[in-house]
């Protein structure tokens, strides 16, 4: 073997050997970390290995351990070592994915990895699929699809025709929506004045009564944009009322389901999803609860003509089962990387019972953690998880503390316990309220690693109220 490759190999072998060990958040500062790199661009050449030894000395320290079991923030999954492993792989082999003949394994791998993701989720077996960068391009997917195929029932050939002039639609989205879809509307023509934001309830879920309003203030068929699981609080909307109202409205329906779509694949959790097969388009992603290295997301269109008119380059839309599957026809991308080797595999490694133990795991943990750091003197639970997501604050008792006291104390100890380098926690604003998310996403998480949590969040509160006396 290439001595580099070995020297890579260990370096990597080491990062996660310390994963145990080292400070889950970042130890050194943004000037630190810019006086770490070559500052300039170099004139003459390098040993290779050098160049890795400098980079993996470089970044120590500015790194986070989003990899290990005890990292919070976000919605961040880790890496399977099958699927760690394919990512090696797959950027050893260095197969160009966008047709079938650049790389044939890679097409007939990314057809078995769709299909099964389809099986697992629950989805419209017909339904077309994409291996996008992540959730946000998946929505741009689906979105893609749906623009083409309501301007197409308007009467309007998008391809032919373009945006310029064409009949305009609004979009119906929650107003807990990940703003990762106001990005991919507005990368697909779309303002802010053609959105309308539907009330939720309490639990996060959209008011029956506000879409309804919504669907009959339209005077064109509208996209209606759902959740299964916001990043806060995991809520989820009610597809088995929300979705046949909107079809009765002529909506094409789209269902943000970034880590919540893989709750389907628990039988005790899927009952919260019922009905969300009855969308038009669904967006996940599997570099979160599927724990595929970054970047994998997931596009699913049930009108498979639609979602291939917007995205091929060939002239003729009709795909056909006997010929190989080109995946320039259904994904934004020309040239791009072989994605669907890790899936393939993180499937494999966990299998249909696998992946129910990970997603119900997942959720246990979250709830116990929300549980103990709500005993803490001072904590106050603002969500019990009911998937994998909790929501804690951490209000100042001083008398007379106001919002932003609360807001300011609870920013600084989830500081102070990201600061013990024990657990990393990010901070939200749930209800104009600042909250610590607890969310477990990661399959390395265990027993071990939600006590250390637990006992970093003590830690960080008792040091923090015994600076305050
Ligand atoms: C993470 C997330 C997204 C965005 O996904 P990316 O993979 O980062 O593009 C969208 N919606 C929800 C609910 C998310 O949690």
């Amino acid at each position: 073997m290439n001595q580099t490759m070995r020297q890579t190999l260990e370096h990597a072998a080491a990062f996660i050997e310390d994963l145990n060990s080292c400070a889950v958040g970042s130890t050194c500062s943004l000037d630190e970390l810019r006086a770490r790199f070559r500052t300039e661009l170099p004139t003459t050449g390098q040993d290779a290995g050098q160049v890795i030894d400098e980079l993996v000395a470089a970044t120590r320290g500015g790194l986070l351990g989003s990899a290990s079991g005890r990292f919070f923030a976000w919605v961040i999954g880790g890496a399977l070592p099958s699927a760690l492993a394919a990512d090696w792989l797959t950027s050893t082999w260095n197969q160009n994915a966008a047709l079938y003949a650049c790389s044939p394994a890679a097409a007939v791998v990314e057809e078995y990895a769709g299909k099964w993701l389809k099986e697992l989720l629950g989805l419209p077996s017909e339904s077309s699929f994409a291996f996008t960068s992540g959730c946000q391009m998946a929505h741009f997917v689906g979105l893609s699809a749906a623009r083409y195929e309501l301007l197409r029932k308007m009467g309007w050939d998008a391809n032919e025709q373009g945006l310029f002039g064409a009949p305009p639609f609004p979009v119906l989205a929650s107003d807990q929506r990940h703003a990762s879809v106001d990005r991919a509307l507005r990368y697909l023509g779309f303002g802010r004045r053609s959105l309308d934001s539907l009330a939720t309830d309490a639990d996060g879920k959209i008011i029956e009564q506000a879409l309804l309003e919504s669907l009959e203030r339209q005077t064109a068929p509208a996209i209606v944009i759902l959740n299964a699981a916001d990043l806060n609080i995991g809520a989820i909307d009610c597809f088995e009322t929300l979705i046949p109202m909107a079809h009765a409205h002529g909506a094409w329906v789209h269902v943000d389901g970034a880590f919540g779509l893989f709750a389907r694949a628990s039988r005790s959790k899927c009952h919260l999803l019922q009905g969300v097969e009855a969308a038009d388009s669904w967006a996940t992603d599997a570099h979160k609860w599927l724990n595929v290295p970054f970047d994998c997301g997931v596009a699913f269109v049930r009108n498979s003509s639609a979602h291939r008119a917007a995205f091929s380059i060939q002239a003729s839309y009709i795909a056909s089962d006997k010929t190989a599957r080109d995946q320039i026809d259904w994904s934004p991308e020309w040239s791009r990387r072989g994605r669907a080797f890790s899936v393939y595999a993180a499937l494999c490694e966990l299998g249909r019972d696998g992946i129910e133990i990970l997603i119900n795991r997942s959720c246990e943990y979250a709830s116990s953690m929300v549980e103990q750091i709500g005993e803490i003197p001072g904590a106050e639970v603002l969500f019990y998880p009911t998937l994998n997501q909790g929501l804690i604050r951490f209000p100042d008792s001083r008398p007379g503390a106001t919002d932003s006291d609360h807001d300011r104390r609870t920013r600084e100890i989830i500081a102070a316990i990201n600061d013990t380098g024990e657990a990393f926690f990010s901070a939200t604003t749930w209800r104009g309220k600042t909250a610590m998310r607890v969310s477990v996403i990661n399959w390395r998480t265990n027993e071990e690693d939600v006590r250390r949590a637990v006992a970093a969040c003590w830690n960080a509160v008792n040091t923090a109220d015994s600076a305050n006396k």
